[in-house]
């Protein structure tokens, strides 16, 4: 039983009582046009700016203006090592080793990369096992590597299904494809947490039954990557990657993240594509010296970074280790239990919940399934301030943050939605 209650004074009791409170003045809420603040609901496509972010990329800018290349060695933070400034709060964050974390390239980059690694298809064994709702970077990425290994791309691929009727990928079902294709399937690339269902797969149990089948098996965690507490370590996963602009705040496009398990840090015999940055720190600038692989997963770095983007994505972690994780973690259950709560109490026939009701099964987002919508019902909960997503055919999804996200915007976010149903 939770002890959430109706009615607005829950929701603003609940927000003077949350510890967290203060955080949400730490960032940017973007206003209407008559200067109010909108119920930002998108978190979870693009996460809102960090006031302090200014500040991280204005020393960079000042740095190069004043020092020009010296700034590699002489900036306040030198640039040689920008990207190890972030990654002990990265593996924090995903629960990995920091030899098992880097911060480089772009998500859907960093997915090819990291298949050049371990997708390495044989004659018999070359399929490539994805969830069928996979987010369609992914899945052209997949598609196209495939091609790349001539390979068709129709029969390549092994889509793990939700059941007809359902809206969830189901163990026992993936159980049974590996039964019978186990022998064919040499990787598994699913998304941690399902961009459309919101469904955080378990990853442990995924890993281990691909290993038993001799597959390798990586995740995609855009959507899981400070969302939900993902430890990668342990779940024995060869390789993940996320993007850093959703629930990690660090501005549109910005660098994404990448985990390779310790296992594998050094093995110099994997498949690789090298640039001098996986290149040996100490010998990088003899320019001349043979290829020196380094250990661990910046040993898969090409070039060197982009600073302003790194300070932006220092920005976001310093203030998330501000806060602490399982701090985020412990409001976010709390946060999203409540929004469930109140749409369960609509107890309106024409909406339904697809994201598991199970809090260890997903992270903030709500994935609500409208009956007869259509894309009118976004358009008027946008006029109402709202900023939410629309996925055809008729689902909303919501994401309730809890680094900036109010219990009162969970409130108002129901009642409009209400209003707008009862029209
Ligand atoms: C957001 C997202 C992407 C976007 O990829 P980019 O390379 O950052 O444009 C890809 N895959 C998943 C699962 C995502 O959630």
């Amino acid at each position: 039983m939770s002890n959430f209650q109706l009615g607005p004074a829950f929701a603003k009791n609940q927000d003077k009582n949350d510890p967290l409170a203060t955080y949400r003045n730490q960032f940017h809420i973007p206003k209407d046009k008559q200067g109010k603040e909108l119920i930002y609901m998108t978190g979870n496509s693009l996460g809102l700016q960090p006031k302090r972010t200014k500040a991280y990329i204005n020393q960079e800018l000042e740095d190069w203006a004043n020092l020009g290349v010296e700034g590699h060695t002489d900036a306040k933070n030198p640039w040689l090592k920008y990207h190890e400034y972030l990654t002990e709060s990265m593996s924090k964050i995903v629960g990995a080793k920091p030899i098992e974390v880097v911060i480089m390239n772009t998500l859907t980059a960093n997915l090819h990369f990291m298949m050049v690694s371990f997708y390495q298809p044989t004659k018999t064994r070359y399929k490539i096992l994805i969830e069928a709702d996979a987010f369609p970077s992914d899945k052209y990425a997949v598609e196209s590597q495939l091609r790349h290994h001539g390979f068709d791309e129709k029969e390549g691929i092994i889509l793990w299904k939700a059941r007809k009727g359902e809206e969830l990928a189901n163990y026992e079902d993936l159980e049974s494809i590996f039964k019978v294709h186990g022998h064919e399937i040499a990787l598994i690339m699913i998304g941690g947490v399902n961009y459309y269902t919101g469904q955080y797969f378990d990853l442990k149990q995924i890993t281990e039954l691909g290993h038993k089948h001799g597959c390798m098996v990586g995740f995609d965690c855009a959507h899981g990557a400070g969302n939900v507490e993902l430890n990668l370590h342990d779940s024995g996963a060869d390789f993940a990657v996320w993007c850093t602009y959703k629930y990690l705040n660090s501005g549109p496009g910005s660098l994404a993240g990448c985990f390779v398990h310790e296992r594998h840090a050094n093995n110099k015999n994997l498949n690789r594509f090298t640039g001098w940055w996986s290149h040996n720190k100490e010998t990088r600038f003899r320019m001349r010296d043979e290829f020196d692989q380094l250990p661990g997963a910046e040993g898969w770095q090409l070039s060197n970074p982009p600073i302003l983007s790194m300070a932006a994505i220092k920005a976001s972690l310093d203030l998330i280790d501000e806060v602490g994780f399982k701090r985020l973690i412990e409001k976010s259950k709390k946060l999203t239990g409540y929004f469930e709560f109140l749409l369960n109490e609509l107890n309106d026939k024409h909406i339904k919940i697809i994201t598991p009701s199970n809090p260890k099964e997903r992270g903030c987002q709500l994935s609500i399934q409208v009956k007869n919508a259509d894309k009118s019902l976004h358009h008027k909960l946008t006029e109402a301030g709202v900023i939410s997503d629309w996925r055809e055919p008729d689902v909303i999804r919501c994401a309730p943050v809890p680094l900036y996200n109010s219990f009162q915007d969970v409130y108002h976010l129901v009642n409009k939605l209400k209003n707008i149903l009862n029209e």
